[in-house]
């Protein structure tokens, strides 16, 4: 199967597919077999975390893709416990051996450690080097608000080439946007579906999931396409990166089905509409040691 995703172009650069595969929860007896139905569908692009526990499983499913690792863009993420220069330098090599890769296409920080922001420089350093070392193709961040961002481009050398952030009809951070457009970050959306408002007991949302709402729903019938696909559009069509997680087959394929039509621009101001500035998931500002129990 050949490559579906249009690409986004970094600001090193390095070409990213704009659709990917992520596997967050993906169980690690799961996650091999949908990192080889997403790569045998045409996805190019699979994003991982040291934190998620299936770095291993993803790398088997790459290899038995039978896909050319070259072809593949590989995304992994540093922990917080490892943040630091030394010890982002044995997390990185942790991980790639975990992927069983020899390079890393794209290295973020997981999140910002607002009370430990020395050691968040401190571990962007690091990937600084790992990045001059020719070892990973590039690097960013993950969580970061406008403040954290500024305040990290300011103390270190490279611009991140990417913010992985929580965006999704219901949060569609247009301002945040605005400050990536004139940094020359790359959005990436996680929870594209808005996925966090379904795991995410402290979501305000919990429950509601814009696969159901209305308005996406009619447009989804106008097309004789899905509710997943109509939204996973409306990311594409904005020039943002989108990383939808599935662990069925079906789903995979649904997900990445969605390069043979286009939304009007009426109908992505329409689904910018839902928005309610509320974000699901945690806030960047507030991540303490103990976040995540
Ligand atoms: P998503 O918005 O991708 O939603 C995933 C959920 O939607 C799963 O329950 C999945 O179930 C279901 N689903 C997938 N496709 C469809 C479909 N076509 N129709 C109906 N339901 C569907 O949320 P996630 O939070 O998982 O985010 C995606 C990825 O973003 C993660 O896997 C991870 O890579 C990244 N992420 C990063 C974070 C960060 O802090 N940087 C935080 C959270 C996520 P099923 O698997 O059963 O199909």
């Amino acid at each position: 199967m050949t490559a579906k995703s249009t690409m986004l172009t970094l600001n090193n650069g390095v070409e990213m597919p704009a659709l990917g595969l992520g596997v967050f929860q993906s169980a690690p007896e799961e996650t091999a077999a949908s990192v080889t139905t997403a790569l045998q569908d045409g996805y190019r692009l699979i994003d991982t975390a040291a934190a998620y526990g299936n770095e291993k499983e993803v790398g088997e499913g790459i290899r038995r893709s039978g896909v050319d690792r070259g072809e593949v863009f590989v995304t992994t993420k540093l922990w917080l416990s490892d943040y630091g220069y030394d010890a982002t330098l044995r997390a990185f090599d942790t991980s790639l051996d975990n992927l069983g890769l020899d390079y890393l296409d794209l290295y973020l920080l997981h999140f910002a450690f607002p009370s430990a922001f020395d050691s968040t420089v401190a571990a962007y350093k690091a990937m600084e080097k790992l990045l001059a070392d020719g070892r990973v193709r590039a690097i960013g961040v993950s969580n970061f608000s406008a403040g954290q961002l500024r305040d990290l481009i300011d103390r270190t050398d490279v611009v991140p080439a990417v913010n992985q952030v929580e965006l999704h009809p219901y949060f569609i951070q247009r301002e945040l946007r605005n400050v990536h457009a004139n940094l020359g970050v790359v959005t990436q959306d996680w929870s594209p579906l808005g996925g966090v408002n379904l795991y995410w007991s402290a979501a305000p949302q919990a429950g509601q999931s814009p696969l159901e709402d209305p308005t996406v729903v009619k447009i989804a019938a106008r097309y004789g396409k899905t509710p997943a696909q109509v939204v996973l559009r409306w990311h594409i069509e904005q020039g943002l990166s989108a990383i939808p997680k599935s662990v069925k087959a079906h789903r995979i394929a649904e997900n990445s089905n969605i390069f043979d039509f286009a939304l009007t621009a009426d109908e992505v101001a329409a689904v910018d509409a839902l928005d309610t500035g509320l974000r699901g998931g945690p806030d960047p500002d507030s991540i303490k040691a103990d976040s995540f129990g």
